[in-house]
């Protein structure tokens, strides 16, 4: 019997699909801006200095057991600093249940299963666009999901008023997913002052708020500035949820490091959540993997290490900073015909530049330029050697 006869083959993952075409094509000249993954000024991805100490560091250390299910409890406790303050009262408070995650997406992942187990049939809001594997995760996880007004596409702008209709309009006591900073794919982040605005409009309606951060310190350069809105959400009162994920700010992708943490009413509830969180992972995958906990713990338990990072995250932002003004530079020169100030209004990995997803495609049959059909450039791939042939190619694509 050929039991998987009736197995049809999926569709693309429409991000990693992108590099498969970067790959078949032949052309020297060719360029990804499709996947987010931080390249330096010569193309070349990054080991940063401060991880390469704490691995010559944990180098020889006689320990390849097991993890517990939680992961590496001393891990999880600097991560929650990083996301929550060091000062921060809940953390003081003892209420604070965090599980260390297979990185960003493994995070999410268990906060979907965590809805779906403990609040059944509750719909989560994600602004539109999201992530794409947002939907794919929450619905892997069994959790319905609801568009939430997010994007104006004639300014490439928030759109903060249909935002907090939405946020008005939604069943008293909804699950919404925000991403913390550096919103994928826009890069457009509401300011602090309209942080507030949903802060106070989702407490009037009793909303829960999820914070998917992916790129903390990759934004702005600045950790602290880039964990802003969840600290305006625990100053109002919330107890939020929180993804983080050091793919990015730490270079540690391939490690599958990050943190699911959970801010409870008080000390007993964290203690039965975090025991739900492990019995969630438990027969999932049992528990995570050491080396990129050992890592993180070691850059963030040293202040020293810590601080050498903190300098090593900026330098990767503004990079991407110099490059988007670079990039608009160029592009008032070469299409002055539409206004370009989003490139540089946008902050993180990603501009979301506004071309349709015709001219994404002739970009790549014509200038073997590849990104993601929503328009989406990864800045991480722009350089001060392609940044004037990436605007003079989208010039004549948009002409
Ligand atoms: N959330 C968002 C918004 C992201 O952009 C990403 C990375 N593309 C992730 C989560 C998760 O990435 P990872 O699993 O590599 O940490």
């Amino acid at each position: 019997k050929d039991f998987w006869a009736d197995v049809p083959e999926a569709p693309k993952d429409p991000i990693l699909g992108i590099t498969e075409k970067f790959l078949a094509d032949s052309n020297p000249q060719k360029l990804n801006f499709g996947v987010g993954a931080y390249r330096d000024d010569d193309g070349k991805p990054v080991v940063l200095d401060c991880v390469r100490e704490a691995e010559r560091r944990i180098a020889g250390k006689n320990f390849m057991e097991y993890l517990p299910i939680g992961g590496l409890k001393a891990f999880c406790d600097e991560s929650v600093k990083l996301a929550y303050g060091e000062d921060a009262k809940c953390i003081k408070e003892n209420r604070v249940a965090a599980v260390q995650t297979l990185s960003g997406t493994g995070s999410c992942r268990l906060m979907a299963d965590f809805m779906h187990r403990f609040a059944p049939n509750a719909k989560c809001f994600m602004p539109t666009p999201t992530w794409s594997n947002h939907h794919n995760i929450f619905r892997d996880g069994g959790v319905e999901i609801q568009g939430l007004r997010y994007y104006k596409e004639d300014t490439c702008s928030l759109d903060y008023d249909a935002l907090l209709e939405d946020i008005n309009n939604a069943p008293a006591g909804s699950f919404f997913l925000l991403h913390a900073c550096a919103h994928n794919p826009t890069g457009v982040d509401p300011t602090p002052e309209q942080w507030k605005g949903i802060s106070e409009a989702m407490l009037a309606k009793s909303h829960f708020a999820f914070f998917d951060m992916a790129y903390q310190g990759f934004a702005s350069g600045d950790c602290e500035r880039d964990g802003a809105a969840i600290k305006i959400f625990l100053d109002d009162g919330h107890n939020v949820a929180c993804s983080q994920s050091y793919a990015k700010n730490m270079g540690l992708y391939g490690q599958r490091i990050g943190c699911f943490s959970i801010v409870c009413a008080d000390e007993a509830q964290k203690v039965a959540v975090e025991s739900q969180m492990k019995a969630i992972a438990r027969p999932m995958y049992s528990n995570p993997p050491l080396h990129g906990a050992a890592l993180v713990n070691t850059v963030l338990s040293d202040p020293q290490l810590k601080a050498q990072w903190f300098k090593e995250v900026k330098g990767m932002a503004d990079r991407i900073i110099d490059m988007r003004g670079k990039l608009r530079e160029h592009l008032e020169k070469e299409a002055p015909q539409r206004t370009w100030n989003h490139v540089t209004d946008q902050i993180g990995m990603f501009c979301f530049s506004g071309m349709t997803p015709e001219q994404v495609d002739k970009l790549a049959e014509e200038h073997s330029m590849y990104m993601t059909r929503n328009g989406r450039i990864s800045m991480a791939g722009v350089t001060s050697g392609n940044v004037e042939r990436l605007a003079k190619a989208m010039a004549t694509v948009i002409a």
